[in-house]
């Protein structure tokens, strides 16, 4: 069916991808095993790093971020090893998924999925571990299902109060580009991103940022895997190529992504989504609905999560808001299917768009029968416009 005007992609990722990284894609194929490639292999290899906060190496996979998942796992730790999994959502419960059919042993530390990681059930494990059979404790920082972030710097404190010497992996693949992150100053062993998020470029990409202490695993680390090997890669990124054919146009974007994140400046980036999150979450109180997340500590920046009144269909919501509207709202993942639905508010997007965003919801509310009260949009607007930066260019 025809549907005029743009879509409104208000999914927590893919993002809507702006123009001129759009652009930027836009080459002729090239060969990559030219010089020219070479010069821009090494570019991005060095700009991703600065989003990750990392003097260390950073990988880049032609992936999707479930191949960075499998990459971190793989090539530092042997099968059978212990590894201890906060399960603070649907992502955490795939990863824990994934660790198992590598024949890991996941020890999990579970949540009911509205709030962060438990960080004093961390730290209980590691000091009960005085064997130390756990060889990595792994965190998402931003939980993509819930709209939940968990606080990766108390979990290294707790490894470190317990003198444990496990490798801290933490996904950011919703957090990477959008919510404060410091891969070094954190002292995180290996991070998981993504591209489709955050950091504004279409699906296809995925990271490992690698500390030192998790390329010592890796050389002892015994789980069979080729594809994912760190060493063969940095071997080949030395000179700014890949030991395969690494997704050319993609890289282009990643180049003109980063810089974009740093023409606006990375603490601007992260401030204007956390306000972006308080007036959606002002939009939804106003509503009369529920935040998920209930503990405001975790609250995202990258996305809110809402639960729907008791009784209603949050699928059937999120049907009318597509067909009648054309914007796509996020669905609820695993247990949380059909009882939530999720906005985002990552990536390249605005006041206005949030303001649509938010209009699309309240008259979705209205046009599926969802018992609400009005006023949603009026709140936000109202905390945007008292929070707006008031500095006008003068003529
Ligand atoms: N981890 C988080 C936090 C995510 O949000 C996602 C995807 O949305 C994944 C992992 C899986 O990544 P992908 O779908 O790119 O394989």
């Amino acid at each position: 069916m025809f549907k005029p005007g743009r879509h409104f992609l208000q999914i927590p990722g893919p993002t809507n991808v702006p123009d001129d990284v759009l652009r930027a894609m836009d080459q002729p194929t090239m060969d990559h095993r030219s010089p020219e490639f070479g010069v821009l292999g090494l570019r991005a290899l060095s700009s991703i790093k600065t989003v990750f906060k990392t003097a260390g190496d950073v990988i880049i996979y032609p992936a999707s971020g479930t191949g960075a998942w499998e990459a971190a796992l793989a090539n530092t730790l042997s099968p059978g090893d212990k590894v201890l999994m906060c399960e603070t959502g649907q992502f955490a419960s795939l990863w824990r998924k994934l660790a198992l059919r590598l024949g890991l042993e996941p020890q999990v530390i579970e949540t009911d999925w509205r709030t962060g990681a438990d960080v004093a059930a961390i730290a209980a494990a590691l000091q009960a571990d005085t064997g130390h059979r756990i060889k990595a404790v792994c965190v998402v920082h931003n939980e993509t299902s819930t709209g939940c972030t968990s606080d990766i710097k108390a979990v290294r404190a707790a490894l470190g109060n317990a003198e444990h010497p496990a490798l801290l992996m933490v996904d950011v693949i919703s957090s990477l580009g959008s919510i404060d992150y410091r891969h070094d100053d954190w002292g995180v062993d290996v991070t998981v991103g993504g591209s489709q998020k955050g950091l504004m470029l279409p699906p296809g990409l995925s990271f490992n940022a690698v500390s030192t202490k998790a390329r010592a695993a890796a050389a002892k680390g015994s789980m069979r895997h080729s594809y994912w090997n760190w060493e063969e890669m940095l071997k080949a990124n030395s000179t700014g190529f890949f030991p395969y054919t690494p997704a050319t146009n993609l890289l282009y974007g990643l180049v003109a992504a980063v810089d974009r994140l740093h023409a606006e400046g990375l603490d601007t980036v992260f401030a204007r989504h956390q306000r972006h999150a308080e007036a959606t979450r002002r939009a939804v109180r106003a509503w009369g609905l529920e935040v998920l997340c209930r503990t405001p500590e975790h609250y995202s920046g990258a996305l809110t999560a809402v639960l729907m009144p008791d009784g209603h269909s949050a699928d059937a919501f999120r049907k009318v808001v597509h067909q009648q509207l054309n914007m796509s709202l996020g669905n609820g993942l695993g247990r949380l299917a059909d009882r939530v639905f999720r906005i985002g508010h990552l990536g390249d997007f605005n006041d206005l768009m949030l303001a649509g965003t938010l209009s699309g919801v309240e008259m979705g509310l209205k046009l599926a029968g969802v018992p609400h009260q009005s006023g949603g949009l009026q709140a936000a607007l109202e905390y945007l416009t008292d929070t707006a930066s008031g500095v006008c260019d003068a003529q």
